[in-house]
């Protein structure tokens, strides 16, 4: 589970409130019908959908829940940090047990490998106006996009270095830009909209314009009618504050936008020798566009030289994936996933140091790891006619602990279609807290999913919690919802060892593991099993 300031998508506005209900009642009357197959004459026939097969869920059992969980949280696997050789080994663990349990791999494979980067600032990075340096840090900072490479030419002030496609407002009119480097403000000419204002704002776009309209750079300085300073605005890279931050971030990202050019932040006094050594001209054009929204572009008397080199260094990662294929309808699937990093090990968080330095991360997440595990013994104990009508997969996810990057990567290239996916039920920190209850999230966006679990829960109930809607961004689930895919979100909560070095296997309560990982298995299967498939819902107000 991730932290709460480390949400890595959305903005998590409470959807909790508003749960439309449209379509929904129909939904869970068909699987009512589903529940009262056993005594019904048509499943006597052979006809309609199965009852869930007991004897099944009842080979998931806390011993073995022990076993499991005793491994991939022990001390030796030092935390499951993205990336380690530690984390190596647990995804070993699991590939092996879903082999063990007759599980197929996807696309001939356990894993799907994907690349995380870490991204610095590296040497020669420098700028130069009219043959002056000008200081890395003060004087100037690349922005997070930067293209890698230097650039040579004479200058533009483009304004907001914003074009319109209305042609309302374009700051590119009428100047010619190829094979300069051009300079714009931060910001943009405001308007009522927030989306334009957001989307003009942004140095990536800014950039992406400046590229298009043939400039080979772009430096960025604040509006001198609204910023007193004029400091650089640019990307804090670790190079430049070695003690704050001892590593670059890991990310999960696409390639570089295609067209990205050398472009920092600069300072005023940077701007100061572009304009010929004062800023009045700089601060009067900025004050005409501002009180007359209209361009003030202008060549400017400077040669610049920017040169930016970024060092970036990837690292393969693997999420585990094994599937189990359906009796009747083997193209559509069901997801079940858990996360199975954590956050390595280290000196404890802040000064204080611990003689325990390892996170084992048993509830967080040894436990929904384990239960993914449980999920397939059970179901791969299934003979081929006894298998459930829609496929299974079964995925374990690396590097939810960075900002859910596994599940990101999975989702950008998905190893079945997305459309295929029927729906995808996620468990993260499930053994913990009290024994017979368990939360669910999910509800707004699908509530058939929410009632398919509550119709699973009559077996063998606990109770049933909806108290974390707004945990929802905070573990990989999130990236299945982001894909329209129904999702469903099982996790007993925080507690006072959450992400501490104190999460330990002894603390687990493997009763409650085993007895939310068979709700789990009655859950799929009654989705698995489904005549119709649950649907999506648009969180109202995001
Ligand atoms: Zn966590």
């Amino acid at each position: 589970m991730l932290p709460n300031m480390a949400r890595p998508c959305g903005n998590g506005a409470s959807d909790f409130k508003l749960i439309p209900m449209r379509s929904v009642y129909a939904f869970i009357a068909s699987l009512v019908a589903i529940a009262l197959v056993h005594i019904s004459p048509i499943r006597a026939q052979g006809i309609g959908p199965r009852p869930v097969p007991e004897r099944r869920a009842a080979a998931i059992t806390g011993t073995r829940a022990r076993e499991h969980l005793s491994y991939i949280a022990a001390d030796r696997m030092m935390g499951r940090n993205t990336p380690s050789p530690e984390l190596d080994s647990a995804g070993n663990y699991i590939a092996e047990r879903f082999r063990m349990y007759g599980l197929e791999p996807v696309a001939g494979s356990w894993f799907q490998i994907y690349y995380l980067t870490r991204s610095d600032l590296a040497e020669p990075t420098s700028l130069t106006v009219n043959g002056t340096p000008f200081a890395l840090k003060q004087g100037f900072i690349p922005i997070e996009t930067t293209g890698s490479g230097s650039a040579f030419g004479e200058m533009a002030f483009v304004g907001y270095g914003v074009s319109r496609a209305d042609s309302s407002y374009d700051d590119y009119r009428g100047i010619d830009v190829r094979g300069r480097i051009v300079l714009a403000m931060v910001g943009n000419p405001a308007t009522d909209d927030s989306r334009t204002n957001r989307a003009e704002s942004s140095a990536r776009n800014k950039m992406l314009l400046a590229a298009s309209h043939g400039a080979v750079g772009l430096l960025l300085i604040s509006n001198p009618n609204s910023s007193h300073f004029l400091l650089p605005n640019g990307y804090p890279w670790s190079a430049l504050y070695p003690k704050a931050m001892n590593r670059p971030p890991l990310l999960y990202q696409s390639p570089l936008p295609a067209g990205a050019i050398p472009s920092a932040g600069i300072s005023g006094d940077v701007a100061r020798a572009m304009f010929g050594g004062d800023l009045r001209a700089f601060i009067t054009a900025a004050d005409l566009i501002d009180s007359l929204r209209r361009p003030q572009s202008m060549l400017l008397p400077a040669r610049v030289e920017l040169r930016v080199s970024i060092r970036r260094d990837s690292t393969p990662v693997r999420n585990v994936a094994g599937m189990l294929r359906g009796s009747t309808n083997p193209d559509e699937f069901v997801v079940v996933g858990a996360h199975y990093d954590h956050i390595g090990h280290g000196q404890g968080i802040g000064k204080k140091k611990v003689a325990d330095t390892i996170y084992n991360g048993a509830d967080d997440n040894g436990s929904g790891t384990t239960a993914v595990m449980l999920l397939a013994e059970a179901f791969g104990g299934l003979a081929p006619g006894e298998r459930p009508a829609r496929s299974i997969l079964f995925l374990a996810f690396s590097g939810e602990e960075e900002g859910l990057l596994g599940s990101r990567a999975y989702m950008a290239d998905p190893l079945i279609p997305v459309e295929k996916m029927v729906g995808m039920i996620n468990m993260d920190m499930i053994g913990r807290n009290a024994r017979d209850s368990i939360s669910l999230a999910g509800k707004s966006r699908s509530p058939e999913m929410v009632a398919i679990a509550e119709l699973a829960n009559r077996s063998e109930p606990m109770k049933l919690a909806y108290d974390l809607e707004e945990m929802f961004y905070r573990s990989d689930q999130a990236s299945f919802a982001e894909a329209r895919i129904p999702v469903l979100f099982f996790s007993s909560g925080l507690h006072a060892d959450y992400h501490a070095v104190t999460d330990s296997p002894e603390k687990i309560d493997y009763v409650k593991l085993a007895h939310v990982a068979r709700l789990c298995f009655r859950t799929l299967w009654l989705i698995a099993e489904s005549p119709t498939r649950p649907a999506f819902h648009e969180p109202i107000g995001e």
